[in-house]
């Protein structure tokens, strides 16, 4: 079988490395031209407190109990994870509207995307967020950038290297060789784009252990997405993909009973 990840380019990302600057997050809305939202302290630094339309990738904060020091501050960064095995474009029924380029980024075409929000519940990562247009907003890998040859914006910021850009294969080796005998990611989806280089147990930053793709999502791909392209029962199975994502339809005062 040949091998998908070969010429693959990724982000490889060392929590152990990160000061939570958030340089990666400023040059990111930078190069992307995203605006800034006033938010509010929840009693927490992080912030903004989650991924938004103007938020493509956020350091998360989390304080854990430590032996040598009252508290130990972890920081990560969490943004799109480039699924090899992408839930967000197996779902999505809009033809082109997310696709790999050829780096192995997962890529969005505003104009052929049809808002359905679908693709946030074929998302593992619950990554996907819908500008004021209903169009997907998130990060691209700065394709844009990489096609010119340049580093991601974050990637290209970051001061200590939390944050590092360059052939998968290559990341994954240094990563080995740097002692990191597990780098979430290197197979989970059949290889995510952005790997982590943990020295603790992913959960302690928020991460998922076992991402996997919800078997609704698996379904509809493989059996009542083909109905719809090929025009047979397409309104059929759009019906059932919905029930089977979102659930029955509910009215206000069912959900009120609820
Ligand atoms: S993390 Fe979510 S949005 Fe990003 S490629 Fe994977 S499924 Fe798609
Ligand atoms: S790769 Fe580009 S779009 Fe993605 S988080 Fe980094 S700067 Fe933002
Ligand atoms: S720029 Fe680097 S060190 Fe600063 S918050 Fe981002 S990942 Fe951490």
């Amino acid at each position: 079988m040949a091998n998908t990840n070969e010429n693959r380019k990724a982000l490889l990302i060392s929590p152990e490395l990160c000061i939570g600057c958030r340089g990666c997050q400023t040059a990111c809305k930078n190069w992307n031209q995203l605006s800034s939202e006033k938010t509010k302290n929840s009693g927490t630094y992080q912030n903004p407190p989650d991924l938004a339309p103007t938020a493509y990738n956020i350091i998360r904060y989390s304080e854990v109990p430590s032996e040598s020091n009252p508290v130990r501050w972890l920081f990560v960064s969490r943004r799109c994870m480039h699924c090899g095995d992408a839930g967000c474009m197996k779902i999505c029924p809009a033809p082109g509207a997310l696709y790999k380029t050829k780096e192995g980024a997962v890529a969005a075409d505003r104009d052929k995307c049809i808002g359905c929000k679908l693709c946030v519940a074929g998302c593992p990562f619950n990554v996907p967020r819908y500008d004021s247009s209903n169009k997907i907003s998130k990060c691209t890998l700065c394709s844009d950038r990489i096609a010119e040859g340049l580093s991601p914006a974050c990637a290209q910021t970051c001061p200590t290297g939390a944050i590092r850009f360059g052939d998968r294969n290559e990341l994954l080796a240094s990563a080995k060789k740097a002692g990191y005998s597990k780098v979430y990611g290197e197979a989970d989806l059949t290889g995510l784009g952005t790997l982590y280089a943990f020295k603790d147990a992913p959960k302690i930053y928020g991460m998922d252990e076992n991402p996997a793709i919800p078997e609704s999502v698996i379904f509809w791909h493989n059996v009542l997405k083909p109905l719809s392209v090929i025009g047979l029962g397409g309104a059929v199975a759009g019906a059932l993909l919905h029930y089977a994502v979102i659930g029955p339809h509910k009215d206000d005062e069912e959900v009120k009973k609820s």
